[in-house]
């Protein structure tokens, strides 16, 4: 399979050259050329199937041609090993649960597909030592983190805003050690978006070292996330609810989002598409408008959605054409205030004994707001609400139980290299390696 870029300059390049860039060299994103369509049998048996046979057949049909398929088979298995369980909170509203993994968090699945996939490429000896850059908000930087920790030839730095992740969050990516460098930003998510995008375009740096992305703009990060739509849609299959399936989807830079509109293109049975907001409505605004006006980002209690201009909105625009009516059509969207998300915990808990995270708490609401009589609901809960126990319990006036893989974390000791927002200081530090 060949990628181009979302800037059109860049075309033909291989799985490996797209994966080892991340970003293409005119500042686009990467997109397959062809986006196959699984056939009707495959959705006839999918209830039959177990979650790790789904993703293989999702896998082959964008990496087949270019992974033997015992090693790809291997890698699904490897980033697979927990459930994605579909959990019902009201009568035609599921959530998906996408907590079970490693940091809690549904970029797990993402972040240990990449880790994996780019192991092999450096393993068969073309790739060279890698330097992965990941800026994070929160939660992807402890899912890369742990993802690549201890992978031979692949040293990661997390970019992260200062003071702006929970102590729970920053522990997962500044006590491991070992391959793995957190940079403690004096600034926003934005800003160390920002000195990602630039040391990428930054032909000095490129030349001295092989830099990658692990955010969601790479396609080995991005596409793994189409698994779970294909896995969500057995799941309710088996319930006897898979007819009129609406999935809600929290968003911030819109990749998790954009894997299930690619999902959708493979055939998967998807009615129409949620996008749930915080503050940071950009994608909403969109919607209303037709004007894609990326802003600064507002810092929320939902902060992994804090994202002023969504990477992967140049994906959806490549993906539909650039029609603002043919994405309407398929996608509607809503947005929550802080006091609306603890309105939206707080409720749940009280109604249904379900207690949801900030973010998912967008989707569940967006979902509720927008659902019409005869559709099912799937809202994707992205993160364990014990990763924000201190809003969480605050909201609900209660005591929120740790997981024990939680808790682990909280025993490390930071350990962070401080850094100005400047992009030259980023660079000197990165020449000095
Ligand atoms: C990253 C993240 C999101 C946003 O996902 P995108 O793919 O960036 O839209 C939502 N919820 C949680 C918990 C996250 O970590």
């Amino acid at each position: 399979m060949k990628y181009y870029s979302t800037n059109k300059k860049v075309v033909g390049e291989t799985l490996e050259a797209a994966v080892v860039k991340g970003l293409a060299a005119d500042g686009g994103l990467f997109m397959p050329e062809t986006i196959k369509t699984l056939p009707a049998s495959f959705f006839d048996e999918i209830a039959n199937l177990s979650f790790q046979e789904i993703a293989y057949r999702v896998a082959d049909a964008f990496f087949g041609e270019d992974i033997p398929s015992e090693t790809l088979k291997n890698i699904v298995k490897d980033t697979l090993n927990f459930d994605i369980p579909i959990v019902e909170v009201k009568e035609n509203i599921y959530s998906l649960e996408l907590f079970h993994g490693p940091t809690l968090a549904f970029k797990d699945v993402g972040a240990r597909f990449m880790a994996r996939l780019l192991g092999y490429f450096i393993q068969k000896g073309d790739a060279g030592r890698v330097n992965v850059l990941v800026a994070t908000s929160g939660d992807t930087g402890s899912a890369v983190a742990n993802g690549f920790w201890n992978v031979d030839g692949i040293r990661v730095f997390v970019l992260y805003p200062k003071g702006k992740v929970s102590e729970i969050q920053e522990k997962q990516f500044t006590t491991l050690g070992c391959n793995i460098t957190a940079i403690e930003v004096d600034g926003t998510f934005d800003d160390c978006q920002a000195l990602v995008k630039r040391a990428f375009m930054d032909e000095e740096l490129n030349k001295n070292l092989k830099l990658t992305s692990a955010n969601s703009i790479n396609i080995a990060r991005f596409l793994p996330q189409a698994f779970y739509y294909f896995y969500a849609y057995a799941q309710m299959k088996r319930l006897g609810h898979a007819d009129n399936l609406v999935v809600c989807v929290p968003s911030g830079n819109f990749g998790n989002l954009t894997a299930g509109l690619f999902a959708k293109r493979m055939g998967l049975p998807v009615k129409r598409f949620i996008a749930a907001n915080n503050r940071n409505d950009i994608f909403l605004q969109y919607l209303r408008t037709g004007k894609y006006m990326p802003r600064p980002s507002i810092a929320t209690i939902a902060n992994a959605m804090d994202v002023g201009a969504p990477s992967n909105f140049a994906r959806i625009m490549d993906l539909y054409g650039g029609s603002h009516s043919a994405i309407s059509a398929e996608i509607s969207g809503k947005a929550y205030d802080d006091n609306q998300i603890r309105e939206i915990i707080r409720t749940t808990y009280e109604d249904t004994n379900y207690l949801l995270d900030p973010h998912g708490a967008c989707a569940y609401g967006a979902l509720c707001d927008m659902l019409l009589p005869a559709e099912n609901g799937v809202f994707l809960e992205t993160a364990h609400p014990a990763k924000f126990c201190q809003t969480v319990e605050r909201i609900i006036g209660k005591e929120v139980e740790i997981p024990g893989k939680l808790a682990a974390f909280m025993r490390g000791e930071k350990q962070a290299v401080p850094l100005s927002k400047d992009f030259t200081d980023f660079k000197s530090y990165l020449m000095r390696l």
